[in-house]
């Protein structure tokens, strides 16, 4: 039978050809870029899904276009499996990003030019934490904290969250809100000493877990619903959902986050997306998804230490959730983290240059490179595979220079990731 859409279809090669070549890659290199992780066939096939057609601005029973009957469930459904995993009173489903659910809930919660407490970008934190270059630092007013200095003695790492810095600039600045949370931080964030300081300043507590949502979900890291009074987070990260965001909050909040998301700053919410979260919050419900994040975390431990043996330095000496961060100085003093992503590229390696505490070169070019486990661990590698995958980043840095080298390392990632393919029993 025919279809409307058959001239499409058949036409467009070139797409057909792109989304061919990206599967290639992401299934013959390895992913170790920490906020990535490799989505399941259901989660990818609801993102695919009918709903993409439906509009339905509102919300479940208040929408403002007809036929939302079955999109009204579907919300719901993912707002209901939400609220069970981290044990919230209300959730909203709809922010587009991370991004958008971080300003949804400054823009529910602040007046203009309030002042925000959070952590600096150069520390760890993320641009919607008041980065000058970033909206968020035009509309409000933010001020930052950092992390302790760097302490070589493995007995007493420094490079983590400095709460007398945290208090100190609380007592100063009052501010309005404090935000806990980062991008580039691999310590685990305790959620209480932050509430004890909102709560001697007066300030909300909004925590962004948009890296370690997955985490929480499986009981790898502690769950900050019961401290703060907003938590928002990233369905794409650890959680392994549809690209998303979503905001958890005390019910006092609720109408506030809601008018701030739709009509605030959002139009129709995408119910496809919508739909794969709630196939990821059933899938981060399941008793294998702790067991897959707690391998994460004993992932990421094993891959910190064969690092170090390599030389790399470990900003803060280690890792306690699913990214390690590299000061590339003390491995070779000439290694860019820019350089650095351009060969591991090169060797079929994708990770991510990233500033650490204190960098002495810029954004761009960094002393630093970031490295996740939780989207090869979804592959299946284990610890002594991640120990492998560390030698071969350091064979490929060592030998830049000489192509053989690097195309060597290339063959082997291969050869791992043929034996570790998370869409092996999928066809394209
Ligand atoms: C990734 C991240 C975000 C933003 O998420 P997007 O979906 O990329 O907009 C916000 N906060 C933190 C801490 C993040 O790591």
């Amino acid at each position: 039978m025919s279809s409307p859409f058959d001239a499409f279809i058949t036409n467009d090669d070139e797409v057909v050809d792109l989304l061919s070549q990206e599967w290639q890659r992401q299934t013959t290199t390895l992913q170790l870029i920490a906020s990535e992780n490799f989505a399941s066939p259901a989660v990818m096939a609801a993102t695919g899904s009918v709903l993409t057609n439906k509009y339905a601005e509102g919300y479940p029973g208040r929408r403002y276009y007809g036929g939302n009957q079955i999109v009204d469930e579907i919300e719901d459904l993912a707002r209901r499996r939400l609220t069970g995993l981290f044990g919230a009173d209300h959730a909203n489903v709809q922010p587009h990003s991370g991004a958008n659910a971080n300003v949804a809930v400054y823009q529910a919660l602040l007046a203009p030019g309030d002042t925000v407490l959070a952590m600096r970008l150069d520390q760890g934190g993320h641009l919607t934490h008041g980065s000058p270059v970033s909206m968020t630092s035009t509309a409000w007013n933010f001020v930052s904290y950092g992390v302790t200095a760097r302490n070589d003695d493995p007995a007493a790492p420094g490079e983590m969250i400095d709460f007398d810095h945290v208090r100190a600039m609380a007592l100063e600045h009052r501010p309005r809100m404090i935000v806990a949370g980062a991008t580039a931080y691999a310590r685990r964030i305790d959620p209480a000493p932050f509430r004890e300081i909102a709560d001697e300043v007066g300030a909300l507590l909004m925590f962004d877990s948009a890296h370690v949502a997955g985490l929480i979900a499986g009981g790898s890291h502690p769950n900050p619903v019961p401290y703060a009074d907003v938590v928002t987070f990233t369905t794409h990260k650890t959680l392994r959902g549809p690209r998303g965001g979503a905001i958890l909050c005390r019910s006092d909040h609720a109408k506030a986050v809601d008018m701030a998301v739709f009509p605030g700053q959002q139009g129709g919410p995408l119910e496809h997306a919508i739909a794969a979260k709630a196939v990821a919050f059933k899938e981060a419900a399941h008793p294998s998804f702790a067991t897959y994040t707690a391998q994460v975390v004993d992932n990421s431990r094993a891959f910190a230490r064969a690092l170090a043996q390599e030389g790399f330095r470990l900003v803060s000496g280690g890792t306690d959730n699913h990214m390690v961060l590299l000061d590339l100085r003390e491995f070779d003093a000439e290694l860019t983290g820019k350089v650095a992503q351009e060969v591991l590229d090169r060797a079929g390696i994708t990770t991510n240059r990233n500033t650490i505490p204190d960098d002495p070169r810029s954004a761009f070019i960094t002393s630093g490179l970031r490295v996740g486990t939780a989207a090869e661990t979804t592959a299946g590698l284990g610890e002594g595979e991640f120990a492998t995958v560390a030698a071969l980043m350091a064979r490929a840095l060592r030998g830049r220079e000489d192509e053989t080298v690097v195309a060597a390392v290339r063959d082997t990632v291969a050869e791992l990731c043929g034996r570790f393919n998370p869409y092996a029993s999928f066809t394209k």
